[in-house]
């Protein structure tokens, strides 16, 4: 609607933007009844130790179970919510999902640790960890599982020293903290020197052609030894094939997820895959003497 202030001052009427302010509020609406709805729902995505051979936590993705549109993957709605509370709200309502679901495997006898991803916004708002401290509070968790929250490195942590801080706070909690798709950012070595994130997550893209391609390759052995360098826990993401993951293993990576080993599943799913992995291909592929 057009407005004039005073003094001739006059906004004039903007359609596009209009239909921008609206658009908005309706995305804002929308994900806050699909909350209450009870709309959405985590898939996780087993993490493996090449090494020790053993599952050793998962990656809880998030998915929107849409009446009209079906089930949506994180990229068909999280670039829409352009409105940080609601954002903030959905981050709470994973943590608080993902805390309830490690609860829930520990009583049957499977202890996971769970990653969960988190918005740069969110770790930065100021009453995080106040709430990070509730949710864990509200679950009488298990000690032996661990939380981590996954930041994407790319998502420019424009104070550094204030996520500092809360990666320390966070892990006076108990609760883990990783670098999620390291290499892709502007500053990936600035913040592996000012950040002491426990984890870093290499991202799929170097691990998917570095096998074809020697840029790749060097990028992968260069983090791998950076990771050892800064004693940094490394995880390799995107690992589709056994090549691939043997490939990671003799050079010094045994942290992997990937389709390879297995897709994002509904919760329900975890304990049977868990009881089933490794089988004989990935028994064996330490012992393997291919050419790689
Ligand atoms: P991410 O945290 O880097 O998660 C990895 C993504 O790669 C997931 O996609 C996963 O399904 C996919 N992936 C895993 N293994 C493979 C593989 O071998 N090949 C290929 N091509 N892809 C693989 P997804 O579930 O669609 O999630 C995409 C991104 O959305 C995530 O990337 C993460 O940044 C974001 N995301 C997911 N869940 C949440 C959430 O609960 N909150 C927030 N803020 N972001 C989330
Ligand atoms: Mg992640
Ligand atoms: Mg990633
Ligand atoms: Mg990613």
């Amino acid at each position: 609607q057009a407005k004039h202030r005073g003094s001739g001052d006059s906004v004039v009427f903007d359609p596009e933007s209009d239909r921008r302010v609206r658009a908005k509020r309706e995305s804002v609406d929308s994900v806050y009844a699909a909350l209450a709805r009870r709309e959405f729902v985590l898939h996780y995505q087993p993490k493996v130790d090449l090494k020790l051979k053993r599952v050793v936590g998962a990656e809880a993705l998030i998915r929107w179970r849409h009446p009209e549109r079906g089930l949506l993957l994180p990229g068909a709605f999280l670039p829409a919510i352009e409105d940080d509370r609601v954002m903030i709200a959905l981050g709470n309502w994973v943590i608080g999902e993902a805390l309830e679901q490690m609860q829930r495997w520990h009583e049957q006898g499977l202890d996971l640790s769970l990653s969960v991803n988190i918005t740069a916004q969110h770790l930065l708002a100021p009453d995080f960890l106040s709430g990070l401290r509730q949710l864990l509070l509200a679950c009488s968790g298990p000690t032996t599982s661990r939380l981590e929250i996954e930041v994407l490195e790319s998502s420019h942590i424009e104070d550094a020293a204030k996520v500092e801080q809360i990666i320390v706070a966070c892990r006076e909690l108990g609760v883990g903290f990783a670098l999620d798709d390291f290499g892709t950012g502007y500053s990936s070595l600035a913040y592996l020197r000012r950040l002491s994130a426990d984890t870093l997550k290499i991202d799929q893209s170097f691990v998917s052609r570095m096998l074809d391609d020697p840029s790749d390759l060097a990028i992968v052995s260069g983090v791998i030894g950076l990771a050892a360098a800064f004693q940094r826990r490394l995880v390799a993401e995107g690992v589709e094939t056994i090549a691939q993951a043997r490939r990671l293993l003799r050079l010094g990576c045994h942290l992997v997820q990937g389709y390879g080993i297995a897709r994002p599943m509904p919760a329900e799913a975890i304990p049977a895959w868990v009881a089933s992995w490794p089988d004989a291909a990935w028994l064996a592929i330490d012992e393997d003497d291919e050419p790689t």
